[in-house]
């Protein structure tokens, strides 16, 4: 018997980084890896002697997962813990954050697809409760909401809610029949987010994805266990987290670029601010639609992951160090 459902202390947020290998192109172009992963937890800069820019030269984490760590080790011991919360009527979201092409995409598919097998083990294993899993997705672009389960809606509205909180009005949601069909579900909304890049002249690296399970279950039989349970489970795989300015942005793209570093930005106060810890102190929840639609999955009652994707290569130090300081900041 679990004692999930009630109110659980106030988790901190799990905060991993991840480096993924050299890709093909950059060892062709003989760049080279700029950072070990020692001790499970410390990411050292190899180059720190002719380091010239003041920068720390290690950054500890709960755990860092070097170029070789396969995304079931990841998984693991990087969101295991947090996404099996959600069996127990506890909101859970696993964030992945990165700059373009630092592996988030591929993190967060890897993740959802070892917590969809988990869920379902979970579920074999556990024959005295009935669950439901439903499923909803979708993309966040320039502020603007998009259904991935129902690509034709239009944009969504936020709505208050004053039992719910903020929900996503006519937001589609489907009932999975089995495992089998929860990964069809999934990989229909992946689909749905390569459609809409050449249909809006979008691209993923310029919008956020948000795939939420929300899982409930009861109890068959009368026991003192608790009866019912229902919470949401949020993957979430982030805009690329590079700056505007630094990728010589103008126009359209520049406004695009500070709606992601502004809705970003106000992610990483949000999450920054739930660090501390500190009571009492305003959470700017209400000023992007990410936090918005998520805040109920973060902070309080909620448990929260973020894995950190890194670029291995000298050529992308800069951006892997501002990643790193996120980082930081985030545990
Ligand atoms: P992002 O979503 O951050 O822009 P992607 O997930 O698309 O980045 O990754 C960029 C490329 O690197 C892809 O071709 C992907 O398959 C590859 N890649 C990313 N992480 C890994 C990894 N850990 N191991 C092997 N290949 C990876
Ligand atoms: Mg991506």
């Amino acid at each position: 018997c679990t004692p999930g459902g009630s109110r659980v202390k106030e988790e901190k947020i799990f905060v991993t980084v991840r480096v993924r290998p050299l890709s093909r192109k950059e060892l062709s172009l003989k760049d080279q890896e700029a950072w070990e992963c020692i001790d499970d937890n410390k990411i050292v800069f190899k180059m720190s002697s002719q380091d010239r820019t003041n920068s720390p030269s290690s950054y500890t984490f709960d755990k860092v997962f070097g170029p070789t760590c396969l995304t079931e080790r990841v998984y693991e011991e990087g969101a295991k813990n947090v996404a099996l919360s959600a069996l127990t009527g506890i909101n859970a979201t696993i964030f992945a954050y990165g700059q373009t092409s630092s592996g988030k995409t591929f993190t967060m598919r890897g993740i959802t697809e070892n917590a969809v097998n988990d869920i379902y083990k979970h579920i074999n294993n556990t024959p005295e409760r009935d669950f439901t899993i439903k499923i909803s997705a979708m993309e966040i672009y320039n502020e603007i909401v998009r259904d991935l389960l129902k690509p034709d809606s239009g944009a969504l509205r936020l709505l208050d809610d004053p039992e719910r909180g903020t929900i996503v009005d006519k937001l589609e949601e489907e009932m999975a029949k089995d495992s089998q069909h929860l990964r069809y579900l999934i990989g229909t909304c992946e689909a749905q987010r390569q459609v809409g890049e050449t249909a809006l002249n979008n691209n993923s690296s310029r919008s956020h994805q948000i795939i939420r399970l929300t899982v409930e279950s009861t109890l068959r039989e009368n026991s003192d266990c608790v009866k019912s349970f229902v919470a949401s489970l949020n993957f979430v795989d982030l805009a690329g987290s590079e700056r505007a300015g630094q990728t010589h942005a103008s126009g359209a793209r520049l406004k695009e670029g500070c709606h992601i570093n502004r809705s970003l930005l106000n992610l990483t106060t949000v999450i920054r601010t739930l660090s501390q810890g500190k009571r009492g102190v305003h959470i700017p929840y209400r000023n992007s639609k990410i936090t918005r639609i998520l805040q109920s999955s973060l902070g309080g009652n909620a448990r929260t992951a973020i894995i950190c994707t890194l670029s291995p290569a000298i050529s992308h130090v800069e951006q892997s160090r501002n990643t790193l300081f996120f980082a930081t900041c985030a545990k």
